[in-house]
């Protein structure tokens, strides 16, 4: 795979490059209009960025924002991103208001040396995450066009960690249509997680939180095997209560997996610690009423919204001596003050543990800053959910596996 110091040292000065970064970050309401909320994504984008405008190259980046259906819709418009992306360069921001029509096609074609040119949303236009492999092509082409082309110097680099997983235009075909390149994110990304899967320190210990049991079922099923505890709060904890046979009150429950549940406990229960006492409300509100109840005796209509102060201890405890450790999913609807005690705490823990620790996902990262922790305690914050856990299920990331070919 070639990096992007294999770019430099071919000299990128007035070349066109096209790099794919992960600016998909939450927007907020802001005094004039939408404004960037939580910018780690921006920031762990830069160095790529500035080695390549440092060098000369005229820079042109491709991401995405949500989930907008292959159509323009003002609400997921990359423009607040363009104005952090500037002030965070301390450098203008060219930004146009297409993907490759005729805004983006005019602006790249008046790039100078040195300067950045970001487009529009590239979910904007059907052909990005079409099923259909003609349609991500052409749009792919259009994109690579934006660089003059391979016999023009254009070149690709990939440093959308958060997007390698998708098989999209802007990540996968475009690549086969340019000299490709790793980006310094993506490299760094795939080390840490590598470490993870390889020969792990131990004791290993993976925490996972977050709302939904489907969405991590994969990844449980692929570590359990691997690690030494298993520790789990959030939405997901209620469905494993349940499979112990406890009621869970008006707490989310995924009832199709319940089976599920129960199997990974016959399996490997020794190893799942699961919590003892919950925080339980009725409204999911900043000024809800808040009662700390016992794991197997939540009542009726109460919603369990995060891990109580014992869970909390215990997870500590769990996590006191742990060599390795992977977090994934906040314990509680941290975003509310009188929910966020137990992401709070077990944040410091993994913090605190004396290994490695790696963070994955997007709302656990936020979580982090949003709760003031000092990420430089975390080994590794890692930029992309969806993207760490595919990898940790053994998956194959098909924006990475495209810079294999050559
Ligand atoms: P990540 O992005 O880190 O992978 P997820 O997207 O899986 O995490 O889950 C994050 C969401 O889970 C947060 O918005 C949080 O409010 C929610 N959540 C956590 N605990 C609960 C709970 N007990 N009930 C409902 N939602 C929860
Ligand atoms: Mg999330």
């Amino acid at each position: 795979m070639k990096t992007l110091d294999d770019l430099l040292s071919h000299g990128v000065a007035g070349r066109r490059v096209l790099v794919r970064s992960d600016l998909n970050v939450p927007l907020k309401d802001g005094a004039a209009g939408k404004e960037v909320g939580d910018d780690g994504r921006i920031r762990a984008s830069l160095p790529v960025l500035v080695k390549l405008l440092d060098a000369g190259a005229q820079v042109i980046v491709a991401a995405h924002l949500g989930r907008p259906k292959g159509a323009p819709e003002p609400r997921y418009s990359l423009s607040p991103v363009a104005d952090r992306l500037a002030q965070l360069l301390g450098r203008s921001v060219a930004f146009a208001l297409d993907t490759v029509g005729e805004s983006a096609r005019t602006l790249s074609g008046e790039l100078a040396d040195g300067q950045l040119l970001l487009l529009e949303n590239v979910r904007f236009n059907p052909g990005e995450t079409s099923k259909d492999d003609a349609e991500r092509a052409e749009f792919a082409r259009a994109l690579a066009t934006l660089t003059g082309g391979e016999e023009d110097g254009g070149a690709f680099v990939e440093d959308a960690f958060g997007a390698v997983h998708r098989k999209h235009a802007s990540v996968y075909d475009v690549a086969r249509l340019l000299p490709h390149y790793c980006g310094d994110l993506v490299r760094d990304e795939l080390t840490v997680l590598t470490q993870l899967t390889g020969d792990p320190k131990r004791p290993y210990v993976v925490v996972l939180g977050g709302s939904k049991v489907s969405d991590k079922l994969a990844v449980i099923e692929s570590l359990l095997p691997r690690v030494d505890r298993l520790l789990v709060g959030g939405g997901m904890c209620f469905t494993f209560l349940a499979a112990q046979g406890h009621g869970v009150g008006g707490s989310l429950l995924e009832q199709d997996q319940v089976d599920n549940c129960a199997r990974f406990l016959a399996d490997a229960g020794a190893k799942i610690v699961l919590p003892t006492d919950v925080v339980v409300a009725e409204d999911i509100a900043e000024d809800a009423q808040t009662q700390i109840v016992a794991a197997d005796a939540i009542p009726d209509g109460a919603k369990g919204l995060d891990i109580g102060p014992d869970s909390t201890r215990a997870f500590a405890a769990a996590l006191a001596d742990a060599q390795t450790v992977f977090w994934n999913g906040p314990m509680g609807v941290f975003e509310l003050s009188p929910f966020a005690a137990g992401t709070r705490g077990v944040a410091q823990a993994v913090a605190d543990s004396p290994g490695l620790s790696v963070v994955g996902g997007g709302d656990s990262a936020a979580a982090v800053r949003a709760l003031g922790l000092a990420e430089s305690a975390f080994g590794h914050i890692s930029t992309g959910g969806g993207a760490s856990l595919e990898y940790l299920e053994g998956k194959e990331l098909p924006g990475v596996a495209v810079l294999e070919e050559v």
